[in-house]
């Protein structure tokens, strides 16, 4: 069974999560829920996905990036984006600290905007604070993709799409940013024209 993710437009994606109580960790229905946000995501090829996606409004993602995903990508953007594979993990009411270091500006999509792209800048690395599945606290510190998914999954706790933070300018379809733009700086595709 895989639940349904909601497109923008849907009034769930606007509204703020709300932390999930101590007594609620680790009970059969939310790991339940936590498994079909699991098959959920990896059926969309996703890394990551956050509870108000499929409707719920509670402090609650689950990242994952997978070998065969970073494959897809060539050597050098990979190695640019500092994407590194890691194994599936559930984090329960999340604290993001942003770290000192620049913004960096790179293309991102969304599961609830499909087939649309557009250059977000992000921090290179943050702190999340927050629990796993089974109520231990975990603390990450992130860097490259890692925080970049981190500070999206966060962002639709708070009812943040990545189309706020965006450069409007580099809004367009998966399908022309792969046509035209995949290899240029961003730097480029924001003037619009192929040099
Ligand atoms: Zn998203």
């Amino acid at each position: 069974m895989l639940l349904q993710i909601m497109t923008v437009g849907h009034p769930a994606l606007r509204t703020p999560a709300m932390p999930i109580p101590s007594g609620d960790i680790g009970t059969s229905e939310l790991q339940r829920l936590i498994s079909l946000m699991r098959d959920t995501m990896r059926s969309a090829s996703g890394v990551g996905l956050a509870a108000p996606q499929i409707g719920e409004p509670i402090e609650l993602i689950v990242i994952e990036d997978r070998p065969e995903y970073i494959d897809r990508v060539g050597a050098e953007k990979v190695a640019e984006r500092q994407r590194y594979p890691f194994s599936f993990r559930a984090l329960i009411n999340l604290q993001l600290t942003t770290l000192a270091g620049p913004s960096i500006d790179f293309f991102e999509g969304c599961l609830s905007l499909p087939g649309y792209l557009a250059a977000v800048p992000r921090s290179l690395s943050v702190r999340v604070e927050a629990f796993d599945e089974n109520g231990e606290r975990v603390v990450l510190e992130a860097n490259g993709w890692l925080s970049r998914i981190l500070q999206h999954e966060i962002d639709h706790l708070n009812g943040i799409m990545y189309t706020d933070r965006m450069d409007p300018r580099t809004f367009m379809s998966k399908q022309l940013y792969e046509r035209y733009w995949k290899d240029m700086p961003v730097e480029t595709i924001r003037t619009g024209v192929i040099a």
